[in-house]
C-alpha cells in the first residue's frame, strides 16, 4: 500500500479533481500522528464505511504493515456493525478539499493509536450520509465533479 503524509495532494487523484487530500496512509517505519480520538468520530467513520461511495473500482486489497504478521483484519464489527476493511477507500467532504483515507484507517486509530488530523475528525462528524444526495452535491461542490463523473464511466 502507499504511504502519503497526512493532508498531502493524493496522488490516487482522479485526473482533473486536485481537491483529494490524503489521510491515514500508515505504513511501517513512517512516523504518524497518536493519541486519543472522540468514540463519537469512530462510530461516524464505521457507519461511513458501511457501503462506502467509490469513485472507481477498488484496487485489490490493502494490508496493513503496521500489524506484525497477520496484515490486519479484513473485517470488524463494532456494536453490531460490521465492516469490510482493506479495498475501499473513504472520501469525505471538508473545507474546499475531499478528504481520501484507507478503509484500513479504522483499524488504525483502534489498534495502532493513530490520530487523525482535527479538520478530518470534524469533516467526519458533519459527513452528510454516505452516498446521499447531500454527500455527492457536496463532493461535487468541491471540485469532485471529475470525481463524481469517473464513477459514472464504470
Ligand atoms: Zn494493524
Amino acid at each position: 500500500m502507499s504511504h502519503f503524509d497526512d493532508l498531502a495532494p493524493c496522488p490516487l487523484a482522479v485526473k482533473g479533481c486536485e481537491a483529494l487530500r490524503a489521510i491515514g496512509w500508515l505504513e511501517r517505519g513512517r512516523p504518524y500522528a497518536h493519541g486519543d480520538v472522540d468514540e463519537r468520530f469512530f462510530e461516524s467513520l464505521v457507519q461511513l464505511l458501511v457501503h462506502p461511495w467509490q469513485p472507481a473500482a477498488a484496487a485489490g486489497r490493502h494490508s496493513c504493515s503496521l500489524c506484525k504478521f497477520i496484515g490486519g483484519p479484513g473485517q470488524i464489527t463494532y456494536k453490531d456493525t460490521t465492516i469490510t476493511l482493506g479495498s475501499a477507500n473513504v472520501f469525505v467532504p471538508g473545507n474546499g478539499v475531499i478528504y481520501v483515507a484507507p478503509s484500513l484507517l479504522v483499524h488504525y486509530v483502534d489498534a495502532h493509536d493513530y490520530q487523525p488530523p482535527s479538520e478530518f475528525v470534524e469533516a467526519v462528524l458533519r459527513c452528510p450520509p454516505m452516498r446521499s444526495m447531500e454527500y455527492l452535491r457536496q463532493l461535487k461542490a468541491i471540485g469532485g465533479t471529475a470525481l463524481v463523473n469517473a464513477r459514472k464511466g464504470m
